[in-house]
This record gives structure tokens, C-alpha cells and sequence, in this order.
């Protein structure tokens, strides 16, 4: 869905001196709006130049290229630093019974979502908040007589699972008590992990990037400012 700049709110002349560059926001069929809108409006210079930092640039000029081969190598790291994903099979059979591990892998939708809330939980809570929460609504009848942690516990179960039957609370809070070590030492491990594969691409970075400095004298060499004046309203 393509916007439209129709709210222009800072302009200055194009290069040629014909049209102008205009800066605002736009809006799209759908009515939703776009901020930091820039458009070259000249028939001419919008075919001779493209945007680049601070300035336009020839549009024939290139963007900067390293070696392909470590972008590539870049990308999957990021991707995989992006999308780290640290339950792991071996993990999962750890923090489950065998009967919650069948149905885990028969792919019963209640055990993983028991274990991300449990996981969540160990995440904003300490172990000994969450035991005495679990021993306070395994002692309520109904979530009215909760109070503290307890009653917030149980409000967060609602609002994820729709539910505040005390049955139903508990039954996370009880896991994640059982796995709260396993979940640290996951987060530990974890944390040295991605802090390895951050260093290792950091470095891919370095070497992709290693010949930036003469790409940004020469594109600087090339590149055409331009100043916005904004719009008196
Ligand atoms: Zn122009």
C-alpha cells in the first residue's frame, strides 16, 4: 500500500531549481498515516538523484558493498541472534514430566503454554515470591480472598488465559518453582551464548565494513546537501 505525501511540512528548491524537495506526512487508501515522508517533486532531478544521509546523491552512484560472502554470513547471524530461540529439545524434556513431555510432544497446545508462562513468571519473579504466592492460593477458595503477589498472579493468568480458576493458576507457578534453577542456569548459558555470537559478529561486521571509510569520502565527494526551510502554517 503506497502513501502519499500530502502534508507537506518543510520544502526547499531541487537542484535544478524547477520543483523543490518536500518533507511531511502521508496517508494511504486506507487513511493511516506516514511520518518523515521525503519526496523530490521535479519531473527532471527526480530521475537524476536519490536520497542518501544528509544530501542527494547521482542515482547511478552505488551503495556500499563488502564482501558478499560475509553480508551473507552476517545476516544468518543476525537473523539467528534475532529469532534465539533457548528451548531446546534436551532443555524441554528437562523441565517436563514424562507424561507432560508426551503431550508436549504430541503437541498439546496447554503444556507449552504452561511452560512459556511458567518461564515468564520465573523471568519477573523471585523463587521466594512465587512460593508464597503458590502456597496462598493453594490455601483461597476463590481468587477474591487473594491478596499481594498472590491476587497479581492470578490477574496475569486472566489476562493471558482468560481463566482465575485457582486450579488453573497455580498449575504455572508450580512449574516454574520446580524449574526455577534450570531457568537461570538456561539464562545464563544463554546470555554467554548470544554474547559470543554479538563478538562474532561484530567482527564479520569490522570486515564488511572495512572499506566504508574511502566509500564515505567518495560519497561525500558526490553528495548534493540540501536544507528544508519549514512551511509557515
Ligand atoms: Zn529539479
Amino acid at each position: 500500500m503506497s502513501y502519499d505525501l500530502d502534508h507537506v511540512t518543510a520544502s526547499c528548491p531541487c537542484p535544478c531549481g524547477k520543483g523543490e524537495i518536500v518533507y511531511g506526512s502521508g496517508t494511504n487508501d486506507w487513511n493511516q498515516t506516514r511520518d518523515g515522508m521525503m519526496e523530490i517533486w521535479c519531473s527532471d532531478c527526480c530521475k537524476k538523484y536519490k536520497f542518501s544521509k544528509n544530501g542527494l546523491l547521482p542515482v547511478d552512484f552505488p551503495d556500499y558493498q563488502g564482501d558478499p560472502i560475509i553480508k551473507d554470513k552476517m545476516d544468518k547471524l543476525q537473523y539467528r541472534i534475532s529469532n534465539y530461540d533457548g528451548t531446546t529439545p534436551e532443555r524441554i524434556s528437562q523441565y517436563l514430566s514424562e507424561e507432560e513431555c508426551e503431550k508436549y510432544k504430541a503437541r498439546d497446545f496447554s503444556i507449552a503454554s504452561t511452560l512459556r508462562d511458567s518461564k515468564k513468571l520465573a523471568d519477573d519473579y523471585s523463587l521466594e515470591e512465587l512460593q508464597e504466592a503458590a502456597e496462598k492460593i493453594s490455601a483461597a477458595k476463590y481468587s477474591t480472598q487473594l491478596t499481594g503477589i498472590a491476587l497479581e498472579l492470578a490477574q496475569r493468568h486472566k489476562r493471558w488465559n482468560k481463566t482465575i480458576r485457582l486450579q488453573n493458576v497455580i498449575v504455572p507457578i508450580l512449574m516454574a518453582i520446580r524449574n526455577y534453577a534450570l531457568y537461570k542456569k538456561a539464562d545464563k548459558e544463554d546470555g554467554q551464548d548470544k554474547a559470543k555470537l554479538q563478538k562474532q559478529l561484530d567482527e564479520y561486521k569490522a570486515e564488511y565494513y572495512k572499506d566504508y571509510d574511502a566509500y564515505e569520502k567518495k560519497r561525500l565527494q558526490n553528495l548534493i546537501p540540501f536544507e528544508l526551510k519549514e512551511r509557515s502554517r
